[in-house]
């Protein structure tokens, strides 16, 4: 069986509910997959330092009894790492509460509404895009195919807009830029006015 490592990191921004928010949502995944993810995105915990890792017991690898992987990786993260510190665990503990939760989700679609404003001001320049939905990134595709980092150029020169050229992701990412939806709604606002009245298309 093919072995999956599935990272969940934006997991807490998809709002569609046929779409899965987690791999153990697939039937079977509990053999095949361990899963990570963190509080970086989640609950703006961002350089923090707080995430988990679930290794299910069921795991199935090769020539190793059910099992297994979660106990080596029990010793490993009470060996070599003895986990995070109590700081960010106090502060994890809190965005697990009822109210942490609320506020958290509050956060979640006030970036959401971020990324819709950035989606519409793409839309009606013209401009192909994709993401933004369930994600907080909107990745556009680069006007008359451009390279990624010739339009990071352009777009700095002209709208003094800083966004990630896709090449950087790899390289099925050239030819794409990825705006993100993380900010101010005051700054994701003049960036798309800027973008609308300064971009030369
Ligand atoms: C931010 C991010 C993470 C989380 O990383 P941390 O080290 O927990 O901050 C994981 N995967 C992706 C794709 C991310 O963007």
């Amino acid at each position: 069986m093919q072995q999956q490592l599935f990272d969940a990191a934006y997991s807490a921004f998809i709002q569609d509910t046929n779409l899965p928010r987690s791999i153990y949502e697939i039937e079977g995944a509990d053999k095949c997959a361990i899963e990570v993810n963190s509080f970086s995105k989640s609950a703006g915990f961002t350089g923090v330092r707080l995430g988990w890792t679930v290794v299910p017991k069921t795991l199935v690898v090769d020539r190793a009894e059910p099992g297994k992987v979660n106990s080596l990786w029990n010793r490993r993260q009470t060996t070599f790492f003895n986990g995070a510190s109590n700081i960010p665990q106090e502060g994890g503990l809190v965005v697990l509460t009822e109210q942490g939760q609320r506020e958290c989700q509050a956060i979640i679609d006030y970036y959401l509404e971020n990324a819709r404003i950035i989606r519409t001001g793409l839309l009606d320049l013209g401009i192909t895009s994709f993401g933004g939905e369930n994600a907080p990134y909107i990745w556009m595709k680069t006007p008359y195919g451009m390279k990624s980092w010739d339009f990071f150029d352009k777009l700095l020169e002209e709208t003094h807009v800083v966004g990630t050229p896709g090449v950087g992701f790899g390289p099925s990412g050239e030819g794409h830029f990825r705006l993100s939806a993380f900010g101010h709604r005051e700054n994701i606002e003049a960036a798309v006015d800027s973008i609308r009245k300064n971009l030369r298309l």
